[in-house]
Order: structure tokens, then sequence, then C-alpha cells
């Protein structure tokens, strides 16, 4: 038995806990912060589809590795949002000290087309200084978190939507959506049009489930600013996809014996 830490909150983190949870020779925990833990995630150990689940912080780096040696971890796969990247440099941090393989599972970031007009920019702060010479109306799709960039902002509105409640402070002009994807391309032209947005903000997570939004700016001619992904840590592999993952654990498998 190889035993896994599969650090998730991304739906490839969930399918590759349950493809693990299938495969005899792992043993996986998977694990989640707890922000936006739904129905199905919301046992702490065992007995469901994603085999043993562990939610909450470690506590930082000595926690994560206490937790590690504890549990007698032989790889970590880091299957978190793009965005997450303190939960990243942690495993990053504790993979190199502990010399335990690491591997990162990341969506591919999006790409943009010949007729889509993407601003990028390399984090919320430069996009709150790119707005304001874009439009009048914003739709904000950035999460819950990160929202007080845009705090000081009294000349624009915002549609802001996230699966839970933005934190603390928001634009004094704006409206809350509380919605999960996925989203279709029609009801996001619905969006646009209704709330009369004339630019989209978003950050490049690579996100199936939420990539309407970018036709439907393309389709309306919205400019949109992307917002790219912080760098990676420089240790462990990067991978694409679950069977790439998959592949190279059942190669450790053999290696370790
Ligand atoms: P973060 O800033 O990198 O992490 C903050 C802290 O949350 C970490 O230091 C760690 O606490 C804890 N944490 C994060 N992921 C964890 C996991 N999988 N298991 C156990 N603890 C975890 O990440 P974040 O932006 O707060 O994101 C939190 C979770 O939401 C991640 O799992 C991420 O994949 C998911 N998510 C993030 C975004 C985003 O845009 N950032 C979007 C959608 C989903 P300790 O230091 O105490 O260990």
């Amino acid at each position: 038995m190889l035993r896994i830490l599969v650090l998730g909150g991304t739906a490839e983190g969930r399918q590759l806990a349950e493809k693990l949870c299938v495969a005899t020779e792992f043993e996986a925990t998977y694990s989640l912060a707890g922000r936006l833990v739904r129905h199905g995630e919301s046992c702490a150990t065992g007995g469901n589809a994603m085999g043993t689940v562990r939610i909450g912080g470690f506590g930082g780096v000595p926690g994560l590795r206490h937790w590690v040696l504890d549990n007698e971890i032989a790889a970590i796969v880091d299957a978190t949002h793009p965005f997450a990247a303190r939960m990243s440099s942690h495993a990053a941090q504790v993979s190199r000290e502990l010399d335990i393989p690491l591997l990162r599972l990341r969506r591919p970031a999006w790409i943009a087309r010949p007729d889509d007009c993407w601003l990028r920019v390399p984090d919320l702060p430069g996009a709150a200084t790119l707005l304001s010479d874009l439009g009048e109306r914003i739709f904000l799709s950035i999460g819950r978190q990160g929202v007080a960039a845009f705090a000081d902002n009294r000349h624009q509105w915002f549609l802001i939507r996230s699966i839970q409640p933005p934190d603390p402070p928001l634009p004094p002009r704006h409206e809350i959506i509380v919605e999960r994807g996925p989203f279709e391309c029609s009801a996001e032209l619905d969006l646009l049009r209704k709330h009369r947005i004339d630019v989209l903000v978003t950050k490049d997570s690579g996100t199936p489930a939420t990539a309407a939004k970018l036709t439907a700016a393309r389709l309306r001619q919205i400019p949109v600013v992307m917002v790219d992904r912080p760098a990676e840590p420089d240790h462990g592999t990067a991978f694409t996809s679950l069977d790439a993952v998959c592949r190279e654990l059942r190669r450790l498998r053999e290696q370790f014996g």
C-alpha cells in the first residue's frame, strides 16, 4: 500500500480521491480546507466514495510536516486550486524537507481566442488599477476572497458573484449573487445583458464549469480582465491530467515495492 495525501479543493482533486479509493494498491487521504464543504464531502473520515477525508488546515508547515510523518505518507498530490498558493508552497516545503515525492495536478490555464479581448494582469491589485478606465459596470467573478482589492472604488458599480458571500470590505456600489456553477452560456449572456455589464474580471482558474462567462463576454464583445495564476513552487512534478497522476503513482508504488 502506498499512502498518499491528496490536497483537494478542486473537481480534479475529488475525482482523483474517488479513483484512488477503489484502487487496492493505494491508501489515500483526501484533505480539504473546509471553507466550501458541501454535501458528500462533509464526513470527517472514511466510508464514502472518496475514502478517508480530513477537513481543516494543518497548522502551517510544522503541522503539515507532523501530519505527513504521523500518517506515514509516501507521496503528496497537490490538487488544490491554482490560486491556493499558500497550501501549495507548504506542500512543496514539506515534500522537499522530508524527501517525499510531490505531484502537482493543475488543470490547464484558459487560452484566449483571436476574437477575445483579454487584458492580462499579474494579480488582483493590478486588476483594480486597470479597471478604472474600462467602463462603468463591472462583473467581478473572482471568488469570495480578494474582493477587498476593489473596496476603494467608489466610481464603478460591481456585480459580485461567488459561491459564498464575499469577504468584506466591499466596494460601496455593488450587488451580490451567491451561486455555484456550472453556468450555461445562455444564462451568462442573460446576466451580462440584464446588468448591462461593461467588463468582466476573473481569475485564470481554467475551470470548465465556469468557462461559459468567457464565451458570453466574447459574444457581447466585452473586455475581460484576466488575473494570471501565481507562480508555482519550484519543486515537485507538474501534471495536467488525472490519468498521468495515476500512472506516476503506480510507478512510485512499484519503485517503493
Ligand atoms: P491557500 O491560501 O493556499 O491556503 C490557506 C490555508 O488554508 C493553508 O495554509 C492551509 O492551512 C489551508 N488549506 C488550504 N487548502 C487546504 C487543503 N486542501 N487541506 C487542508 N488545508 C488546506 O488557499 P485558499 O485560497 O484559502 O483556498 C482554500 C481551499 O479552497 C483550497 O483547497 C483551494 O483548492 C480551494 N479553492 C481556492 C480558490 C482560490 O481562488 N484561492 C478557489 C476555489 C477553491 P494551514 O496553513 O493551517 O495548513
